[in-house]
């Protein structure tokens, strides 16, 4: 019987030879008939009935097309999370993108002085607009704000004490926890403080002959409420200078706009930092910033120029493409066309009138089934914890014999990524591209009548 079953498989040939696999790369559709029928066989030793010939070339047909997608690929991202890490951050502004594109695409002053014909530096790009931006005398950028932080501790500490409240002790996700990078740079933390309060007479007896620095790191992905109490960095700046010290700022987020302009709480920014009189501010490129993946760092000149000449600078620096979309981006910034032109903070600034329009657009075009409801949008992203903005959402209910998770599935599979709530798909508009709400609609629309996934 089962020797039958085996036998009723089409020999790996003959699939090969359909009609249907003829645009398919030949070595890759011989691979994928032969996992195929791997898999046909496997069924038929579980007990099951052998698939059709039909049933067979389909399933290879779709191997072959998930093997030929791109592995990262586009998605829209409707959950109204504005800083999504997993769907990869900020998006970036069309002026990053285009210079991106142009300093890949051929060669570039990377590293030459067009003036003199001689070699320059990577870092004398990006260090005019970071001092203009933030006042600071001078400035560099590393891989990620994680790079910054290992940087500044290796080349600022290492073998001294580097004084942090026991409240800051942080994770910040992926397992890059401070007391572990800390070890890593051989820096010595000393802890001050308790988990809730820590004041400026904590740190003042902490600090002796063998400190190096003061460290704050922002609180960026939680809140401690209650009986609660810190150091301000204007505090941690005048017990620094007094003693004659580095204060180092891990500010997280790196938001060069005042984000209570939005309604949303006050977020630390490199400006008040310097001023307060931290030596190093360091923080990302690609959360409140919004360009890309990047660590930046800020400050005083002889700090910045001990980092820019230690070994962990060259094995973490940034690429050409990164330093062009990060200038990009800086120089929207001092155009004063950042809330205009850069994603995060045109999310951030959509109004709700222009939100709930195209919300009630995506549901009449999807027709019955959708409807608008009031809901909230997140920054996310490490940035702004418990901090949401009024939204107006695209509320799904899924079809018959389909759960809210089988038709958010079905999204998935049209590329589009939506909540799951009470029973109902939502979508956000706010973090919708206005670009793809026809996509998105189409997507809605076939998601909801498919008879499978
Ligand atoms: C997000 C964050 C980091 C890590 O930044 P990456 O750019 O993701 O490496 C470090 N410190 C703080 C306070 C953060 O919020």
């Amino acid at each position: 019987m089962e020797e039958d079953s085996f036998r009723a498989l089409p020999p790996v040939d003959r699939v090969l030879g359909d009609e249907r696999l003829r645009a398919a790369p030949p070595g890759l559709a011989r691979d994928i008939t032969r996992e195929a029928l791997d898999a046909a066989r496997a069924v038929v030793r579980a007990g099951g009935h052998p698939p059709t010939y039909d049933a067979i070339v389909t399933d290879v047909c779709a191997r072959i097309n998930a093997a030929l997608r791109a592995p990262l690929r586009p998605l829209v991202n409707a959950t109204g999370v504005i800083l999504h890490t997993n769907l990869g951050r900020s998006p970036l502004a069309d002026e990053a993108v285009e210079a991106m594109a142009a300093v890949s695409r051929t060669y570039s002053n990377l590293e030459f002085d067009v003036a003199s014909g001689k070699r320059g530096s990577r870092h004398s790009i990006l260090e005019p607009l970071l001092c203009r931006l933030t006042g600071a005398e001078a400035a560099m950028a590393v891989n990620n704000n994680a790079s910054a932080v290992l940087l500044a501790l290796s080349a600022l500490a290492s073998g001294r004490e580097v004084v942090l409240s026991r409240g800051e002790l942080v994770e910040i996700g992926g397992g890059f926890r401070i007391p572990d990078v800390m070890r890593l740079s051989r820096a010595r933390l000393v802890e001050v403080g308790t988990t809730n309060r820590t004041r400026i007479a904590d740190f003042e007896a902490a600090v002796g002959e063998r400190t190096a620095a003061l460290m704050r790191v922002h609180a960026s992905n939680f809140r401690v409420v209650g009986f609660t109490e810190s150091v301000s960095i204007e505090d941690l700046g005048a017990l620094a200078e007094d003693r004659g010290i580095v204060l180092i700022d891990d500010i997280g987020s790196g938001c060069l706009l005042d984000t209570t302009r939005y309604g949303l709480a006050p977020e630390p920014t490199p400006q008040r930092s310097l001023a307060a009189g931290a030596g190093v501010v360091l923080f990302s490129g690609d959360k409140l910033l919004g360009g890309p993946q990047a660590g930046l760092i800020v400050g005083r000149r002889p700090l910045i120029d001990r980092m820019k000449r230690h070994p962990l600078a060259r094995a973490l620096r940034l690429d050409k493409a990164s330093i062009a979309g990060l200038a990009a981006t800086l120089r929207l910034y001092a155009e004063g066309a950042a809330e205009e032109r850069i994603p995060v903070w045109r999310m951030i600034a959509a109004p709700l009138d222009g939100i709930a329009q195209r919300a009630q657009a995506i549901a009449a075009a999807i027709g019955p089934g959708a409807c608008v409801i009031d809901g909230r949008s997140m920054i996310g992203g490490g940035s702004l914890p418990e901090e949401s903005l009024p939204t107006m959402l695209v509320a799904l209910a899924p079809p018959r014999g389909v759960g809210a998770t089988g038709l958010a599935s079905r999204l998935r599979a049209r590329d589009v990524v939506a909540r799951v709530e009470d029973g109902r798909v939502l979508l956000d508009p706010r973090t919708i591209d206005p670009r793809d709400d026809a996509p998105v609609v189409q997507a809605c629309v076939l998601a909801r009548s498919s008879e499978r996934s």
